[in-house]
């Protein structure tokens, strides 16, 4: 739902612009011989003002709109990783993929890093290895 300052800002600018419209609207009904020029200029300096207004309004929108779509961009990226993997206690895993994601990535950073599997030798396990945060999980 759209925040109730959102929908205010958008109702005032409607309502300039509709104002704007009559204004025009008015000053066409009037026939040429009616119209002086002092009532031109003040309609002409009413309807300036209303439309540098109206401009404001919409730089405001557009900043409301961007700050929306990146609130919604971040929502979809968190519930696409919520529901594509699989956490086993440990790591995270996709559906299909044999290669681990970096659970410290995915919940620090919502990163999903596919991690490095080291076959270990006699000194070491094997191991899970993320190249980006460095850490090791025993495979
Ligand atoms: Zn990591």
């Amino acid at each position: 739902m759209a925040d109730p300052a959102s929908i205010a800002a958008i109702s005032g600018t409607l309502e300039l612009v509709n104002k704007s419209v009559d204004l025009v609207r008015n000053l066409r009904k009037k026939g040429d011989n009616e119209l002086n020029a002092a009532e031109m200029r003040n309609t002409l300096i009413d309807l300036l003002d209303d439309l540098v207004e109206v401009k404001s309004e919409f730089v405001s929108l557009k900043a409301v709109l961007l700050t929306k779509e990146q609130e919604i961009q971040e929502l979809k990226a968190k519930l696409d990783s919520k529901q594509e993997f699989i956490f086993d206690g440990r790591l995270y895993w996709r559906v299909g993929d044999g290669t681990p994601f970096c659970p410290v990535c995915i919940e620090k950073d919502t990163k999903s890093i596919h991690m490095d599997y080291f076959a270990g030798n006699t000194e070491y396990k094997p191991s899970w290895y993320c190249k980006v945060c460095r850490n090791e999980f025993d495979a």
